[in-house]
């Protein structure tokens, strides 16, 4: 079997920066599975997978554009305290979920400064090169219910 649209695909990865250091990896911990085709892991590494097979190991180099996106210095906005019933205190660094007119969207605390604060909606790794080494582990087909829903259900996964 192959990895293509529909399967879900067991990989164990580790992912590096551009200096060499690791920021992620599934190591030591069961793989990670994932539905092909459906956006659940970024697009550059499902293009990589594409037609690969249990045991394949692949390393790839992803950028930005395929990854989380270019630094969008656009992206950011400035808010007053009071917008934030709610919460007691914030956070540099803390997630706020805020309403946009694309849907629900999370924003990070980057600077408070007295009663305003500003939000930075780029994902953490925006901007950033990936380098994946991937190993394929397991490859089957998916449920009908796993295609409905744009995820894999069953061990390791939430079920809904
Ligand atoms: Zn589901």
């Amino acid at each position: 079997m192959k990895v293509d649209n529909k399967k879900v695909v067991a990989i164990h990865y580790t992912l590096t920066d551009t200096s060499g250091q690791v920021m992620d990896s599934s190591s030591g911990s069961d793989p990670l599975n994932y539905l092909h085709g459906f956006g659940n892991i970024i697009p550059g590494l499902e293009e990589a997978l594409v037609g690969k097979t249990t045991g394949d190991k692949i390393s790839v180099s992803i950028p930005p554009e395929k990854a989380y996106g270019v630094y969008n210095e656009q992206d950011k906005l400035q808010v007053n305290k009071s917008q934030f019933e709610g919460i007691d205190e914030i956070k540099i660094g803390m997630d706020i979920q805020t309403k946009t007119e694309q849907g629900v969207k999370i924003y990070r605390v980057e600077k408070v400064f007295g009663d305003t604060v500003i939000l930075d909606g780029n994902h953490t790794l925006a901007g950033e090169t990936l380098n994946f080494e991937v190993e394929v582990m397991d490859i089957r087909d998916a449920s009908q219910e796993e295609v409905d829903h744009g995820h894999v259900h069953g061990p390791g996964a939430h079920d809904h």
